[in-house]
């Protein structure tokens, strides 16, 4: 039996944190996250952070590791570490279809993945983030026309600012709330475009409005639905993967229909041999 004890956004001597959502929150004597992922999480949380560049070789507790942008917030990474059985992949949370503020996202081949499956079953197919974004600019002049003012609820980290970004191009000023606002300026610090301003015509906010998630109506999802999992498992050519988060049960099934050796992963502790599969 193979055991890692790197903790991969929990607990370990020494641990991974892939991206600055609460849910994810690494503990340890050491974290290592990106930059915009450290600035981040010292919104919320004062714990001892080490920073890796995006493709940098570095070492985490004596193995190799390398980490790969996820396309899921600013600054969210996935990680490959190499093992003595083999090369491990973790994509934290992922999203493969482009978005705006995020960093493109970048696959790696590994031996072993372990993916979310937060929309881990077929019934999640989002449409392409260009469609919803034309959805959500025709809302916006809808409710300009009828004389209301156009307010959206979105995730404070992360999609309110790929909101923003949006509203922005289309040409429309916005107002957000005291977090969206602090949350803006570490992206800002890291080259994101967003234009904020106290008299937007537009409101997004944390709390009320049209929400907008892979979960409600408005489908601007920061997460791989379910049709772009299966690519990302393609892509890494894996020959377990581990499924984690969401319908990590569910998925892991499915990828057991396709052919590929999967289960549930039950981190930390990583067995890699997993028999009788
Ligand atoms: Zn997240």
């Amino acid at each position: 039996m193979n055991i890692i004890t790197v903790g991969l956004d929990g607990k370990g001597k020494v641990t991974f944190q892939s991206h600055a959502h609460t849910d994810h929150f690494a503990q340890g004597r050491i974290i290592y996250a990106t930059l915009p992922t450290i600035h981040l999480s010292h919104l919320r949380n004062s714990r001892f952070y080490s920073p890796v560049e995006f493709g940098k070789r570095f070492y985490i507790d004596d193995y190799r590791a390398k980490l790969y942008p996820s396309g899921h917030i600013l600054g969210s990474a996935g990680i490959k570490i190499w093992l003595d059985e083999g090369t491990l992949y973790y994509t934290g949370d992922i999203k493969l279809e482009r978005l705006r503020t995020p960093e493109r996202t970048k696959i790696p081949r590994a031996d072993f993945l372990i993916i979310e499956a937060t929309f881990g079953v077929p019934k999640f197919r989002f449409p392409k983030p260009k469609i919803v974004e034309k959805e959500i600019i025709g809302i916006v002049e809808e409710k300009l026309d009828k004389g209301e003012i156009p307010m959206f609820m979105a995730n404070p980290f992360g999609k309110a600012q790929e909101l923003i970004r949006i509203l922005n191009i289309h040409g429309y000023e916005v107002r957000v709330d005291r977090i969206i606002g602090k949350v803006s300026r570490v992206y800002r610090k890291f080259g994101a475009r967003l234009k904020i301003s106290e008299d937007g015509e537009v409101v997004v906010s944390s709390r009320r409005g049209i929400q907008v998630s892979g979960f409600s109506r408005i489908k601007l999802s920061n997460h791989a639905d379910f049709w772009e999992l299966i690519e990302i498992v393609e892509r890494v050519k894996p020959e377990k993967v581990f499924t984690v988060y969401g319908h990590a049960e569910q998925f892991a099934k499915i990828l057991r229909g396709l052919g590929y050796k999967a289960e549930v992963y039950k981190g930390p502790m990583l067995r890699l041999d997993g028999e009788g599969l």
